[in-house]
């Protein structure tokens, strides 16, 4: 495939773009029937230009959606394909994906401001790796045969859960989606997406190539539209029999109440966080931990739900620290055009979101805490921040506390490993962490005391498909990503025969 190389050939690509203005359904884009519940404009967050408009699903949408999905799975057109064939449409899905890569990186980029070379260098080829993980596990779901007496035979079927509810945000858009579609599918089920209406594009192109992989049309169905609406309908949808979540922790308590309203469907929740990395005084390479620290805050404009937020420094190494990281941080990422392949900061996803980053920052600096550099807006059009860093921080302030989803840190001295953990875990979430340090021991103690459900040790956001991702405490349940995430999509049926 002949990539896009320069930020010109990009334009000139985006200009040549065709919007699909609807949803997917029945292996068909369908207008949507707007009208009153639209349409919803997508704004190009880089330049605050419209850059396309959609229909606003409604529950008619995804009561239409949600009927071909269980028509799909009553008739058993993919749960009862052979497993060997399922496996095979999933892993051509993977390189359709990568086939496709630049259209991807089109649609996520314009739409939420993503640096295009983050896109084709993390989230294409990590939506591709999402499938080809999940194809090569849909025939090996495996059942079981107890030990019984002779008059009987026991064994228990794992089964498909039905109609799958996928509601995700639009910080990572395809892959997010890819995440939750790619085991759904794998072991069995059919599904129905609600893109974010941020980023309602690119979930239309992962679903077209699902049939174009040779995936039945009614299998995976896409509905966009706004939460309130389409994605509401989905969680209350008697139907549906699991929800796989992604967002904010707000709207993930939600799902529990509609699930609770409707038919006591099974949830998923990855809620975000305050990950904190934790640097001890006795941590090997500075310079490589401040390293971390800046990408693991600043990547993706820190629109990341893991973002390591809250630097917890031993006060013997904090000043050293605090004086790299802005020397270097002030530099390492400048905002640009995200299409430009030289650009590794973009602007935030809207100028709503961009109020509520910045007003963050108004309130670090009311609390009290040292801003070491940024806190401002650059001069271009789009939703730009530059990347801050807040010292001084204690733990119980609103930047320390609350989910910013900027490139905003907060950097909070601490006196040894002790009390580190207890900052550490003085908060409502808990996705991930990680400690930096020599001594083993103390590196298993941070990896036993912190509450978080993923940590790193002298390294931050490593891993790979085999890694169960998902949180601890208000960061939500269930995993993504891994083998446990598959059989989050499936149940067990016991039978029992009677031979004597
Ligand atoms: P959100 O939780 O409102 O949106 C996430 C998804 O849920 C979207 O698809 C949205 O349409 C849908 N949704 C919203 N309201 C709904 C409802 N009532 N019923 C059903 N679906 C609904 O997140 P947001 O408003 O885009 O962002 C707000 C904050 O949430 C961010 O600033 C950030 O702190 C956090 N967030 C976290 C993540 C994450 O990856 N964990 C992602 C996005 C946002
Ligand atoms: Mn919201």
């Amino acid at each position: 495939m002949n990539i896009a190389v320069t930020v010109d050939d990009w334009h000139a690509r985006a200009r040549d773009i065709e919007y699909p203005t609807g949803h997917f359904i029945d292996g068909e884009h369908v207008p949507g029937k707007g009208g009153k519940n639209g349409p919803i404009s997508v704004t190009n967050p880089a330049t605050g230009q419209l850059l396309c408009e959609f229909a606003a699903g409604s529950h008619v949408d995804i009561d239409r959606a949600v009927a071909s999905c269980r028509r799909t799975f009553r008739e058993g057109v993919w749960r009862h394909m052979a497993p060997r064939e399922r496996l095979a449409v999933l892993a051509r899905m993977a390189q359709l994906i990568e086939a496709n890569a630049e259209r991807f990186a089109l649609l996520d980029t314009l739409c939420m401001g993503k640096p295009i070379r983050d896109m084709l260098t993390i989230d294409v080829p990590s939506a591709a790796q999402t499938f080809a993980y999940f194809a090569e596990l849909s025939d090996k779901i495996d059942g079981a045969v107890t030990p019984t007496a002779r008059d009987a035979f026991h064994y228990i079927l794992r089964e498909p859960l039905g109609v799958v509810g996928c509601i995700v945000p639009w910080n990572y858009p395809l892959l997010m989606a890819s995440w939750k579609v790619a085991p759904a599918l794998a072991a069995g089920n059919s599904v129905v997406l609600k893109p974010a209406e941020q980023s309602p594009l690119s979930g239309l192109l992962l679903a077209e190539l699902f049939v174009q992989a040779g995936g039945p049309p009614g299998v995976f169905n896409v509905v966009n539209g706004m939460g309130e609406a389409a994605g509401a309908a989905l969680a209350l949808h008697p139907d549906v029999a699991k929800i796989a979540f992604t967002g904010s922790t707000q709207i993930g308590k939600l799902m529990l109440v509609y699930a609770g309203q409707s038919n006591m469907k099974r949830v998923s929740l990855e809620c975000g966080g305050k990950s904190p990395q934790i640097f001890l005084a006795d941590l090997e390479d500075l310079d490589r931990a401040v390293s971390y620290a800046i990408n693991g805050i600043i990547g993706n404009m820190g629109e990341v739900c893991n973002a390591g937020s809250r630097l917890l420094i031993d006060r013997r190494i904090a000043q050293d620290f605090v004086a790299r990281f802005v020397e270097r941080g002030k530099n390492a990422y400048r905002p640009g055009d995200p299409l430009d392949p030289q650009t590794n900061l973009g602007p935030l996803v809207t100028a709503q979101h961009q109020a509520r980053v910045l007003s963050y920052i108004g309130k670090g600096r009311q609390e009290g805490a040292r801003l070491e550099f940024g806190g401002d807006v650059p001069e271009l059009p789009g939703n730009y921040i530059n990347p801050t860093l807040f010292s001084g921080v204690s733990n119980s302030m609103a930047i320390a506390q609350q989910e910013i989803f900027g490139p905003v840190a907060s950097a909070i001295e601490v006196d040894g490993l002790e009390h580190a953990l207890s900052v550490a875990n003085d908060s409502i979430y808990g996705l991930a962490a990680s400690v930096w340090t020599r001594d083993l021991r103390q590196a298993h103690e941070a990896v036993r005391g912190l509450e978080a459900g993923v940590i790193w040790v002298n390294c931050f956001d490593h891993g790979d498909m085999t890694q169960p991702f998902g949180g601890y405490k208000q960061s939500g349940y269930g995993r993504d990503k891994c083998l446990e995430s598959l059989i989050g999509y499936t149940q067990t049926k016991s039978a029992w025969i009677h031979l004597g």
